[in-house]
């Protein structure tokens, strides 16, 4: 990074520039570099990950964005055997249940899922340390980029601290569509009005840590990992102990609200989030029910934590050199994001062939 531009630097014949760290921009940046591809990755954040990270607390590791992902996709599967046979991630959850406080009954998910292992940050650590192990690879972190700049010899990126990054022949945008917006705006108007398209959704993630085991659940069982809820502020728990590589922690939930319950308590202080869904999950079990006490709680508010809708377009490309992957171009989950980046890695290649 340069506190001034300096126009004397010559771009390589290819060299791309990424906004964000997530599992889109990871994966972009690990398939453009095993090509060759010199690749500088920025994340506004302190670690990798975006929505898959994890909140490291004194008692405990609590994933407070992806909770498990699916894998359909062949070449994501393949991905995904090679970080499982790494112990970088694991299966999980195998018992889930669909709670209500009328009673609990074990779900039958066909689809299997993934965790990270121990924790899903794990993953895009490791795909990060993955990525720095390539020549020309480079990743900043607690860098926001707040402008982009087209000069004749390429892109440059202008961070908070007007520090200026390039030249770059392309820039890949990861960052969800309301924050990529005053990126693309001055310079690209079919980008501009794509980001306008994909509204996003928020979503509150709570956590509470608790100072011994839960009950049995009413028509449930002790091992329990996963419950999908029908409440009108709870969808989601899942007890974090249970995942694989953290069997030694107190027992500890994430609990993940209703997008329309989040909208509207989106202004509320966290403490009264994570008070109202411990108390949504307090109603799936019986009154006279005693449950352990929570040393510790809080919530995370995910302002931009899904599109409104899905999509199928993968990325986006402009003649411009300026692209756009992420979930939003895609379904909100893991392995659609995963797709995303890396199929725009390799559209970024053909191009340039
Ligand atoms: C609460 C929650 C639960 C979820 N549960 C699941 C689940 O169970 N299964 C599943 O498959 N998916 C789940 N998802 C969706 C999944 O997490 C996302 O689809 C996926 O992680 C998106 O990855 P991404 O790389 O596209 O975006 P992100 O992970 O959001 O990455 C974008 C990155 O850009 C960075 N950034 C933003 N602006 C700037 C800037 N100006 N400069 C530099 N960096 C910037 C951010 O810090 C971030 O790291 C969940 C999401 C949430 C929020």
């Amino acid at each position: 990074m340069r506190r001034d531009h300096d126009s004397s630097t010559v771009a390589t014949p290819f060299n791309v520039a990424i906004v964000g760290a997530g599992i889109a921009g990871l994966a972009c940046a690990n398939a453009l570099a095993e090509r060759g591809v010199a690749v500088t990755l920025f994340d506004k954040a302190r670690g990798p990950g975006g929505r898959m990270s994890t909140k490291r607390l004194e008692q405990a590791d609590i994933d407070l964005g992806a909770q498990a992902f699916t894998a359909r996709d062949p070449t994501f599967q393949k991905a995904l055997a090679s970080w499982i046979a790494l112990g970088h991630a694991s299966r999980w959850p195998n018992v889930s249940y669909q709670a209500s406080p009328n009673g609990w009954q074990l779900h039958h998910d066909p689809q299997p899922r993934y965790t990270g292992a121990p924790k899903m940050s794990t993953l895009t650590r490791h795909l990060a340390n993955t990525f720095q192990t390539h020549p020309r690879s480079t990743l900043h972190l607690a860098i926001r980029i707040e402008q982009l700049k087209r000069l004749r010899n390429g892109w440059q990126l202008v961070d908070t601290q007007r520090r200026w990054s390039g030249p770059y022949q392309h820039v890949v945008l990861t960052t969800p569509p309301p924050q990529t917006l005053p990126l693309v705006t001055p310079w690209d108007g079919a980008l501009t009005e794509a980001c306008h398209a994909r509204p996003q959704r928020s979503c509150w993630a709570a956590w509470a840590i608790l100072d011994g085991p839960l009950p049995l659940p009413p028509g449930g069982e002790h091992g329990w990992q996963m419950a999908h809820v029908d409440h009108p502020a709870l969808r989601l728990v899942s007890r974090n102990q249970t995942k694989p590589g953290r069997e030694h922690q107190p027992e500890s939930l994430s609990l993940m609200a209703h997008l329309d319950w989040s909208d509207s308590h989106l202004e509320d202080d966290p403490q009264s989030i994570a008070d109202a869904l411990w108390a949504a999950f307090r109603s799936l079990f019986p009154a006279d029910a005693t449950l352990p006490k929570r040393i510790a709680s809080g919530a995370h508010r995910w302002r931009y934590a899904q599109p409104s809708t899905a999509d199928d377009q993968l990325y986006l490309y402009s003649n411009s050199g300026l692209a756009l992957c992420g979930d939003s171009f895609t379904h909100s989950r893991v392995e659609s994001a995963w797709r995303s980046g890396t199929y725009l890695a390799q559209a970024l290649v053909d191009r340039s062939v």
